[in-house]
């Protein structure tokens, strides 16, 4: 493993503005699956719906569902209002489980990319590659991930994900 919590919060505070760190707050629960959220802003809305949506957009302050089951993507506590994976112009990586599967949506990483570096060397540099492009001040996640915010949580969660099911798949089967 190539990438450490510390490493990511380094590289996050690098460049707070452009690549903010999702706070999701169980206090604010999604009003569909009841898990923790972080707000986004309405310009981060307006880059991910359809146009068709536009005109549902409320007034309210909008928050991110970051429950992987749960196919609420943006909702407002206010209005009880809320926008589907299907409402989307891009597809929220963090929700889906087939492929292409969006990683870090500023560099176009996908976990496809990571899969296939991972079963040919064991390791990826994919977090590593990231993290450097952060720290110098490259990345837009406000404008570019559905989340409004930085990738690296969800880019490390992968990585022990697929280091897992590559070392669950070298060993012998029972
Ligand atoms: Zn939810």
């Amino acid at each position: 493993m190539n990438e450490t919590p510390s490493n990511v919060a380094e590289a996050l505070s690098a460049d707070p503005v452009n690549a903010p760190a999702p706070h999701d707050d169980p206090r604010h629960g999604c009003t569909n699956c009841g898990r923790a959220s972080h707000p986004v802003t309405r310009k981060t809305l307006l880059l991910m719906l359809k146009p068709g949506t536009f005109d549902r957009v409320g007034e309210g302050e909008y928050r991110f569902c970051s429950d992987p089951e749960c196919r609420v993507v943006y909702f407002t506590e206010s209005e009880d209002q809320t926008f589907t994976t299907e409402d989307l112009r891009v597809r929220v990586g963090l929700k889906e489980r087939t492929d292409p599967i969006p990683l870090c949506y500023c560099f176009g990483f996908d976990e496809a990319d990571m899969r296939e570096e991972i079963e040919r060397t064991g390791q990826t540099s994919i977090p590593q590659r990231i993290a450097e492009l952060l720290k110098q001040k490259m990345c837009a996640c406000p404008a570019r991930n559905p989340s409004g915010a930085c990738c690296l949580g969800e880019v490390t969660k992968a990585v022990k994900r697929l280091i897992g099911n590559a070392d669950n798949a070298d060993s012998p089967a029972r």
